[in-house]
């Protein structure tokens, strides 16, 4: 069931269109990632579904409701926004009985929630403890359990692990992804950090200047991104100005001829087309293997070296190519030698050029 509908929804600051016509379905129980640089709009747009901002036009839509003229205050939808800070002075329990208290749920059915919430954010012996007094980590939790105390049916979160270090984020995305999981509780979640999206969304909304410029699963995203700009904020990836023949085959920079899988979407072959490939989809092989089709000479320049994985980085006549591999699967790799990079022609995609300023 889709439980938010947005139909047009645009916001402009004067004569600026911060959010450009925006049309979106959000399902019941999915977690949805706003995903784009700085300025493309993620915040506003949430700021409009949470009441805080009111569209210029458009409309938004909940449980068949619309509540585009709502104001936040009746929505009862849970936030997690930088703004909505932690009340220093109160201890975890208070925090998280407050809008409880608003709501003016009796004590006893209080303190049972407040049981309940302590317990889901494992955090049942620091009910009395002042929240100036705990981590990063321990208070984006106890902001979690407040927004999600009094049940609300839709839970946005702007941002809420930006303030956290890169080792704590990244085990705080885990834990809240398998809470919302747990509860099932519908959810937006803005973020500029694509791996973060990758980690916990249901489905990504890249944003692009105040559009969406695609709509789908992770991983449908990061395998058929529909432009280059899509194509470079999702993943690593090599990106080469490419000329295509229009079916099979494009010319690479430095003139070699490649093989591509004809891509259902054709862009035009008279656009500005460019090829994609994943460094993990590039093959390194060595000089003796021998001349072949998708496979072109480069030599090593660069290796880093993290144990777990290798990076590569491969000069070929007129472009540059990184490579992501392991040194089981591709040992002996250094600096200086000669080897064969192979495009696999189902791992070349070609997308339109992102388009100039
Ligand atoms: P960030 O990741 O940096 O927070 P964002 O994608 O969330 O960016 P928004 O905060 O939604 O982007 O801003 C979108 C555009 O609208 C920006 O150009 C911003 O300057 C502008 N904007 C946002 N709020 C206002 C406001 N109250 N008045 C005027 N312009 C605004």
């Amino acid at each position: 069931m889709t439980h938010l509908t947005l139909q047009a929804v645009t916001k402009r600051f004067n004569a600026a269109y911060a959010v450009d016509h925006v049309d979106l379905s959000v399902p019941d129980g999915k977690l949805v990632s706003f995903l784009g640089p700085s300025g493309c709009g993620k915040t506003t747009l949430l700021r409009m579904i949470a009441g805080l901002e009111t569209p210029t036009s458009g409309s938004v839509t909940f449980a068949g409701r619309d509540i585009t003229h709502v104001p936040a205050n009746r929505r009862d939808f849970g936030m997690v926004f930088q703004s909505l800070a932690l009340f220093p002075h109160m201890t975890v329990a208070e925090n998280i009985a407050y809008p409880l208290r608003l709501r003016k749920t009796d004590k006893a059915a209080r303190t049972r929630r407040i049981a309940e919430l302590l317990e889901l954010i494992q955090l049942p012996h620091m009910a009395n403890r002042p929240v100036t007094q705990l981590s990063g980590g321990q208070r984006q939790r106890v902001a979690i359990a407040r927004a999600i105390a009094s049940s609300p049916k839709l839970l946005l979160l702007d941002e809420p692990l930006s303030a956290l270090d890169a080792k704590l984020r990244e085990a705080m995305q885990v834990e809240i992804r398998l809470l919302q999981q747990r509860l099932g509780i519908t959810t937006i979640m803005v973020t500029h950090d694509q791996r973060e999206a990758m980690t916990m969304a249901d489905e990504i909304v890249v944003m692009e200047k105040g559009r969406i410029a695609q709509v789908g699963k992770p991983l449908d995203i990061y395998r058929e991104p529909v432009s280059e700009f899509v194509a470079d904020f999702i993943g690593l990836g090599n990106i080469l100005p490419v000329t295509y023949d229009g079916r099979d085959s494009v010319s690479l920079p430095g003139g070699q001829q490649i093989v591509v899988t004809r891509p259902a979407r054709a862009p035009d072959a008279s656009t500005d087309i460019r090829l994609l490939i994943r460094p993990e989809d590039v093959c390194v092989k060595p000089v003796s293997m021998g001349a072949g089709p998708n496979r072109l000479s480069g030599t090593v320049t660069f290796i880093r070296d993290v144990g777990a994985s290798v990076e590569a980085t491969i000069d070929c006549a007129g472009f540059t190519l990184t490579v992501a591999t392991t040194s089981r699967e591709t040992p002996g790799l250094v600096p200086g030698m000669a080897v064969l990079a192979e495009l696999p022609a189902q791992a070349c995609k070609l997308v339109a050029a992102r388009q100039a300023h």
